[in-house]
């Protein structure tokens, strides 16, 4: 039963009514929300609503229906937020806990917790109690861990997160750990969970290896009935099923039923979920999709020497590789992951564009982006013509060679390329489609040349633009201007460059079977380019116009032009100037709109802009990205 409490109610009243329910016999927990705040009768079966209802402050008195009051949605409709520090489980945010399944060494878990901390993961995880099926197995350094796994939260400042196996060892855990995690085996062991209630630290409570979700809520409900501990964190970590191919069944399904019932935030563990380390990247994305408030990743710097679990832990390059995966995959999902502070915002995707089955003419060796860019929009089965230049790919498509041309026009963290936008006005082309990429820089090399030995990097402006913070860190490297990345590779596979790298996509790596020295390089995952289709022909549809125009010298001649779209109610979505070549200090302006559009809204559009320019030409009407 709960007590629906009206807003605003006075200390007195609530005092009266808590001290009403005692009286019936039963436990009143106080339950304050956004929405309302309740008191939950906990105990008593046979207690009459009636006597409550007409007591000062009380607004209604319900039943819950669930076996589990405080747990579930019912008596708090809003969100529980875990905070930890300054880290909160359960809000917008997406919280990542990582590191060794258990604390083998100082010098091991320091290590690990420095390369976790700069990635950016904010919660440290580390058994120093295991509970091992085997008898014979490591069982954990004990006390001695938990000093360890300290030492580590003072020098990175992450939050630690770590086991309690038995009730008389609650307090000494928690005088060390931020979080105290119950294993799937300990589950039910009430004794445990009442203890865990009493030192009032947030406690991570995994899914038994063969509990339903109702006696999975059950349990939370005994740490929450004693009204002394409202901060449970669920944690699916896999159920024991027929399957055998992995070490338990990830029970996906979980994270969105648990939403609906309980107001807790729940976790997922992909590494015990999944027992596979292959496993545990594409099952911690899903589980973020699904709606996982975080995901708890098991790790090692050398998983095959780990003491346990080392077939399930990721390397922490392997982490690094998540983490750039999840940040990009949270926003999808209305969530977040910041693992440093400013981001550019994230364009749509939708791949939009005209299909031909002859050759595609882009910049550039096979396995550049534009390449990908090019299958992206074609699809697979495209053929492509790798081109040297930029202009030689506009001369392509106006010599009929190529039917279609990709080329780039702008990016996310490098900005615009300024050569195609003058090669738009110079050649008689047309823009027919576009696409967005994500972009994901590789420092590559040939076979064997390791990280420490790397002096020289070729690498595309724009590349070396968008790997900024990288390069930054190695002031000693010199980098030497490319226009094509991924035939960098080809060039240092062929001249055999012991001491050289190049910034490509892994696609380049693979084509030329060279060594990916470090992935994701880039400065920010939200790293997009943008990329037009030409064709001699325009598109015969579309929903965004581009244009270019120059307009006479004088005081509101730039406003005028623009007034023209804002009376038709067309959405300008770029404008951009360029210095006139040969023409010092006078200006191009390229302007993309998006609309309603047809033919005749179109020509009206242009037959105003007329008035008010000195040069007009439509770079083409074609359907967005
Ligand atoms: C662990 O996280 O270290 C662990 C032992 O997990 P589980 O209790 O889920 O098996
Ligand atoms: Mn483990």
């Amino acid at each position: 039963m709960i007590i629906v409490l009206r807003p605003g109610i006075a200390e007195a009243e609530l005092q009266a009514i808590e001290e009403a329910v005692r009286k019936a016999g039963a436990s009143p927990v106080l339950v304050e929300g956004r929405e309302r705040s309740v008191v939950a009768v906990i105990g008593a079966s046979k207690v009459d609503e009636r006597q409550f209802e007409l007591l000062p402050g009380v607004s209604q008195v319900l039943r819950v229906g669930k076996p589990y009051k405080l747990a579930s949605r019912e008596v708090k409709p809003d969100d529980t937020v875990v905070r930890v520090g300054d880290v909160s489980i359960g809000g917008e945010q997406i919280v990542v806990m990582a590191g060794p399944c258990s604390v083998e060494n100082r010098k091991m878990l320091l290590e690990t917790a420095d390369r976790l901390a700069a990635l950016g993961v904010t919660i440290l995880r580390g058994g120093a109690f295991k509970p091992r099926t085997s008898p014979y197995a490591f069982q954990g350094m004990g006390e001695e861990g938990l000093k360890i796994l300290a030492e580590a939260r003072e020098r990175t400042g992450m939050k630690v997160v770590t086991e309690v196996m038995a009730p008389d060892k609650v307090e000494l855990v928690a005088r060390y750990a931020d979080i105290l995690q119950i294993g799937a085996r300990n589950m039910q062991n009430f004794d445990l969970l009442k203890e865990c209630a009493e030192v009032r630290k947030p406690v991570l409570l995994k899914r038994g290896l063969s509990a339903t979700i109702e006696e999975w809520l059950q349990a939370a409900e005994y740490i929450l009935s004693t009204g002394k501990n409202r901060d449970v964190i669920l944690c699916e970590r896999g159920i024991r099923t027929f399957e055998t191919a992995t070490r338990n069944t990830l029970d996906l399904n979980a994270v969105p039923v648990l939403h609906e019932r309980t107001h807790l935030p729940v976790v997922v563990d992909p590494s015990h979920g999944t027992g596979v380390r292959t496993y545990v990247e594409p099952m911690a994305l899903a589980a973020v999709a699904a709606g996982a408030d975080g995901v708890m990743i098991e790790c090692h710097p050398d998983p095959d020497r780990a003491l346990s679990d080392g077939p399930q832990s990721l390397t922490l390059e392997l982490v690094g590789r998540l983490l750039r995966e999840l940040e990009a995959i949270a926003p999808v999902v209305g969530r977040r992951l910041d693992l440093s502070t400013k981001r550019p915002p994230r364009p749509a995707r939708r791949a939009g564009a005209a299909a031909g089955s002859d050759a595609v003419a882009f910049q550039g060796e096979h396995g550049a982006f534009s390449e990908k860019a090019a299958r992206q929009i074609f699809g697979d089965g495209v053929r492509t013509s790798p081109t040297p230049s930029f202009r030689e790919v506009f001369e392509k498509v106006v010599s009929g060679e190529c039917p279609y041309g990709v080329l780039p026009v702008e990016n996310t963290l490098g900005g615009s390329i300024h050569q195609n936008f003058d090669l738009l006005v110079e050649f008689d082309v047309r823009i027919v489609g576009e696409t967005k990429l994500r972009v994901v820089h590789s420092l590559i090399a040939n076979r064997g040349t390791r990280l420490e030995q790397v002096r020289r990097i070729y690498a595309h402006p724009q590349a070396a633009a968008q790997c900024e913070r990288f390069l930054r860190q190695h002031p000693s490297w010199s980098i030497l201007q490319v226009y094509d990345t991924a035939g960098s590779v080809k060039m240092i596979k062929e001249e055999k460059l012991a001491d050289a790298a190049a910034i490509a996509s892994s696609e380049a790596a693979r084509r030329f079977d060279m060594e990916i020295l470090k992935e994701g390089i880039e400065s920010d995952p939200q790293n997009y380019t943008r990329f037009i289709v030409i064709a001699r022909e325009p598109a015969r549809s579309g929903d965004k116009v581009s244009l270019v125009y120059a307009t006479p010298n004088r005081p509101g001649a730039l406003f005028r032009t623009l007034e023209v779209f804002a009376r038709r109610g067309l959405d300008l979505t770029k404008l951009e100037s360029r210095p006139i070549a040969g023409k010092p200090w006078e200006y191009l302006f390229y302007v993309d709109f998006r609309g309603e559009l047809d033919e005749k809204v179109v020509a009206a559009t242009v037959k105003d802009l007329k008035e008010h320019t000195t040069f007009l030409k439509v770079l083409g009407c074609y359907p967005a990205a």
